[in-house]
């Protein structure tokens, strides 16, 4: 397999090279024409046929090439051994096929040694898979070969090392969550108000907490006071006071002793009680900014719905209730063999898809040894955002009626979800299968899409036990 992202890039590259080395003295004009004539009638790059004319070497390449594209030149066979723990950051397949090897993590980044440090696009992968930002060296292809086989034939152990994305996220800026560009803006600039009180609403495991520890990170400058309040605590956050909530010290005692400090920038998980609610009105009253996050599988119409019923509670929070953003985690899909689909009009119709023209291109993976057959790889955090308006606010304290309200949410919606999920879908980040399942519909209606490879599943248990729950169990666990 040849190594991903290998583009035209590439032999504009390699005459640069050329022309570096000639400017270094390094060879000579006359070597280089011979060299150039010589690649016309090969596949090889110039620097591999400069170092087979025995014009120049592959260190001094390598190094120049190291310079050129900002990647310190390593000598693997120099470098220390590497941590077992590093080495299961990359998957084998990934390092065996892309020739990368991961070397040494410093704080929230992962250096790896590839052959091609120009690869952004594997970059981007290796940064998405292992939740670090990827700096990377440039290393000798046969060096590499040699080690990656080394390290990852120990007992084939990493094969299972890598941690899923999703428990791993925690390190990742915000724009690589999931959010589109233009909702990203909206949401930075309530962001950086730094006052009121932003809510994100989402049922279990759909990375509220790392869209929270990314906020975080993206606020933490030397004058802030930072706190947070969490059920666990997954991730040390730097310069973060991190507070975890306990059976002795509950999670309204924790507000009550945090209050007492005054932080400007207060983060609290998985929000409960009425109490807990006060408190951060409260703190939102005083200027500070108040992040939390709320575990609910409930839409935001209906979770603010709730809020209208007991208004008299949430009075102080209500008033300072600045976005709520609704969020849920998609599976995506496999950039690596990705292919597209037609479908009917009809069936998009059906499937809520503003559809032109008389067939929907959708997306698809394939299934690939990098996705393990599976047609996805990885997760897109996908989030409806909601400016609380002086409208909404004004019907939440008038207990204004339920269908009315939530038919003005509907309208206010700046990103409603099930638009972001359909843009998502039609560019082809997510699977039909995942649109389907987040917008809550029943799959056994769209019997066109059976032959899908993400939908096999779905049938075969639908098949068997004539039921959907089925599938949503086997989904929950898998
Ligand atoms: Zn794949």
């Amino acid at each position: 397999m040849r190594p991903l992202g290998w583009d035209n890039h590439t032999q504009y590259r390699q005459k640069k090279l050329g022309e570096m080395l000639v400017e270094a003295s390094l060879i000579n004009e006359n070597q280089l024409q011979t060299a150039l004539v010589k690649q016309q009638r090969s596949s090889k790059k110039i620097g591999e046929i400069l170092i087979n004319l025995g014009f120049t070497n592959e260190e001094l390449v390598l190094n120049l090439l190291g310079k050129q594209l900002n990647a310190p030149y390593v000598k693997l066979a120099e470098t220390e051994k590497i941590d077992n723990r590093i080495i299961g950051k990359v998957p084998e397949n990934i390092a065996q096929n892309n020739l990368v090897l991961p070397l040494k993590m410093e704080g929230d980044t992962l250096w790896v040694a590839m052959s091609d440090p120009a690869n952004q696009f594997l970059k981007n992968v290796l940064g998405l898979l292992t939740g670090y930002n990827i700096k990377s060296y440039i290393a000798s292809p046969k060096e590499l070969k040699q080690a990656i086989s080394a390290y990852y034939s120990k007992e084939g152990r990493f094969k299972t090392g890598v941690e899923s994305p999703q428990t791993h996220s925690y390190f990742l800026p915000l724009k690589q969550l999931g959010f589109t560009p233009r909702s990203l803006q909206l949401y930075e600039k309530y962001l950086e108000a730094q006052k009121g009180c932003i809510l994100i609403i989402g049922p279990e495991n759909s990375g509220k907490k790392t869209t929270v520890y990314a906020s975080l990170k993206k606020l933490n400058f030397p004058d802030n006071d930072i706190v947070s309040v969490e059920n666990k605590l997954d991730y040390h956050l730097d310069n973060v006071n991190q507070i975890e909530v306990s059976p002795e010290m509950d999670i309204k005692n924790t507000l009550e002793y945090v209050n007492q400090f005054n932080p400007n920038i207060l983060a609290v998980e998985n929000i409960q009680g009425v109490g807990a609610w006060n408190h951060l009105g409260r703190m939102a009253e005083k200027g500070n900014l108040v992040i939390g996050t709320i575990t609910s599988d409930q839409t935001l119409a209906d979770f603010l719905a709730g809020f209208v019923a007991e208004r008299s509670d949430h009075y102080s929070l209500i008033e300072h209730l600045d976005l709520v953003a609704e969020q849920r985690l998609a599976k995506a899909v496999c950039p690596y063999c990705k292919g597209s689909i037609e479908i009917s009009r009809k069936t998009a119709a059906a499937a809520g898809l503003k559809a032109s023209g008389k067939q929907v291109t959708v997306y698809e993976g394939k299934g690939c040894k990098i996705c393990n057959f599976t047609g996805t790889y990885g997760y897109t955090a996908c989030y409806g955002i909601l400016p609380i308006t002086n409208k909404i606010k004004d019907m939440m304290m008038q207990k204004a009626n339920i269908s009315k309200f939530k038919k003005t949410i509907n309208k206010e919606f700046k990103y409603e979800l099930s638009e972001v999920l359909q843009e998502k879908l039609l560019r082809g980040q997510i699977p039909l299968e995942e649109y389907l399942l987040l917008t809550g519909q029943d799959f056994s209606r769209f019997k066109e899409l059976k032959g899908l490879k993400l939908a096999e599943m779905y049938w075969s248990l639908f098949e068997r036990s004539g039921s959907v729950n089925a599938y949503l169990e086997y989904r929950k666990k898998n």
